[in-house]
């Protein structure tokens, strides 16, 4: 599945990988042809759009870690946006109630629902549930008797077929049986329909109102794209589904209905058809679709490994130059750094002596990731030996600095004073014979 998505990807990271260093310019690039890819694979335009904003923005933002390419950062970028816009994690079942627990299937006819409900009952039997089946398609011809075949095929107990009886009342006699018999779970098959309409939707809210379901599942043909995601949005109008069901994903080379359903139905994917037999149906992963769509597993492993490393590496080479009484501009950056990939100040500003009264010169209190910028700015128009040693930086430099850095003299006093008032705090914990706690918490 998803094979040409997979395709127009990986020719897009393909010409990022050669690259040592990415510009904007080329990440914009990139992320134009992702967007194109996404629309070619049938995902929603909204959807394509606010995606590639999203990933255009933290692409764009990003340290460069050492040991990867910025290709292959921008890879692990796309990759968790995609898991994002599939949902995260992965949507189980929610029938722990007292039973029997109802599940209520609905959707359009040949989407896949009777297979699906068969299927569905199978999974749960593994489970050691035990599973009442109903159909109440009393529209289709032999579709209870369909739903049978299948129940005897899975070993998977079927309610009898009372010919002439209406659907609210089959769904009535269903509840009622499994209670009195013990069952766990009773899934209800209701009628399909051709398209959405309303005398159909009324009779399914007309039995979702004695079922009063647990899970209300949506089944539909993820082969039919963006119309899949039209009937999701106009069946969850009329009822409170709980999730959907992606059928024919076997045959599924775009992927847009997968991709879109989420943000566009806010319900989840909870499983995906994978073929017609009865065991082809898989919980739906979205790291793992991800993982497929992308194929770059690898790479994706590789930047979560990296970026791992360097923090542990940093963590001890401060620790080594703590405990030597070092604590330069680079230091100071490098705290800079790792509190903005933290996304703040909060706790670790607290943990850093000196921090607290240096945060309340430079900002007046509070410290936020602009003022972060500029400082790191401002560390980066010094040069190599003024960063080790800041007290060589004269008044004409801090002018230089502050031109460079797009801030004024005063700015770059408050950065100098902020790093002495730190300086001096670490030399005396070391003294005071602190460090190994305060090590303790940085690494
Ligand atoms: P219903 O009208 O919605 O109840 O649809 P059915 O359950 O009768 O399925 C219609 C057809 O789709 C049948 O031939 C099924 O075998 C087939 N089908 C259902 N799910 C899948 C799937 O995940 N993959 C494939 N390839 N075929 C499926």
């Amino acid at each position: 599945m998803f094979d040409s998505l997979s395709d127009r990807l990986g020719g897009v990271f393909d010409r990022l990988r050669g690259r040592g260093a990415l510009t904007e310019a080329d990440v914009r690039t990139a992320m134009r042809e992702v967007r194109v890819a996404l629309l070619e694979a049938d995902v929603a335009l909204p959807v394509a759009r606010s995606f590639v904003e999203k990933i255009t923005e933290q692409a764009i933002g990003q340290n460069v870690l050492r040991s990867v390419t910025p290709g292959q950062q921008v890879v692990k970028i796309v990759h968790d946006g995609l898991i994002d816009m599939l949902g995260s994690d992965t949507a189980e079942l929610e029938i722990d109630v007292t039973p029997p627990a109802v599940i209520m299937m609905v959707g359009l006819q040949g989407s896949g629902k009777t297979t699906t409900t068969a299927k569905i009952a199978r999974l749960l039997k593994k489970q050691g549930k035990k599973v009442m089946m109903a159909s109440l398609d009393v529209n289709r011809p032999a579709a209870q008797e369909q739903l049978a075949v299948l129940g005897t095929q899975i070993e998977v107990v079927t309610l009898p077929i009372v010919a002439g009886q209406q659907p609210v009342d089959i769904g009535r006699r269903a509840l009622q049986s499994a209670k009195l018999q013990g069952f766990d779970v009773v899934m209800l098959d209701t009628a399909g329909r051709l398209h959405v309409d309303q005398a159909l939707m009324d009779e399914m809210k007309a039995v979702a109102d004695i079922a009063r379901p647990q899970e209300t599942l949506l089944v539909v043909d993820s082969l039919t794209g963006q119309d899949a995601v039209n009937v999701a949005s106009s069946f969850s109008e009329q009822v409170a589904l709980t999730g959907v069901v992606l059928t024919r994903m076997d045959g599924d080379a775009r992927g847009g209905a997968a991709l879109s359903m989420r943000a566009v139905t806010g319900k989840p994917i909870k499983f995906a058809g994978m073929g017609e037999k009865l065991d082809q149906i898989e919980p739906f992963h979205p790291k793992r679709v991800a993982g497929r769509i992308l194929g770059m597993g690898d790479v994706v492993s590789l930047v979560e490994r990296a970026a791992e490393s360097i923090q542990q590496e940093d963590a001890e080479r401060m620790a080594n130059r703590l405990a030597k009484g070092q604590f330069d501009m680079n230091d100071l950056r490098s705290q800079l750094q790792q509190m903005r990939n933290m996304g703040g100040l909060g706790a670790l500003a607290g943990m850093i002596p000196g921090m607290k009264k240096a945060q309340a010169a430079m900002a007046g209190g509070a410290m936020d990731e602009k003022i972060l910028l500029r400082m790191d700015a401002m560390i980066t128009s010094m040069t190599v030996k003024e960063r080790g040693k800041p007290e060589l930086i004269n008044a004409k430099r801090k002018i230089r600095i502050a031109k460079g850095s797009g801030t004024t003299v005063q700015d770059v006093n408050k950065l100098l004073k902020m790093h002495l008032e730190m300086q001096t705090a670490m030399k005396k914990l070391r003294k005071m014979g602190g460090l190994k706690g305060m090590l303790g918490m940085l690494g």
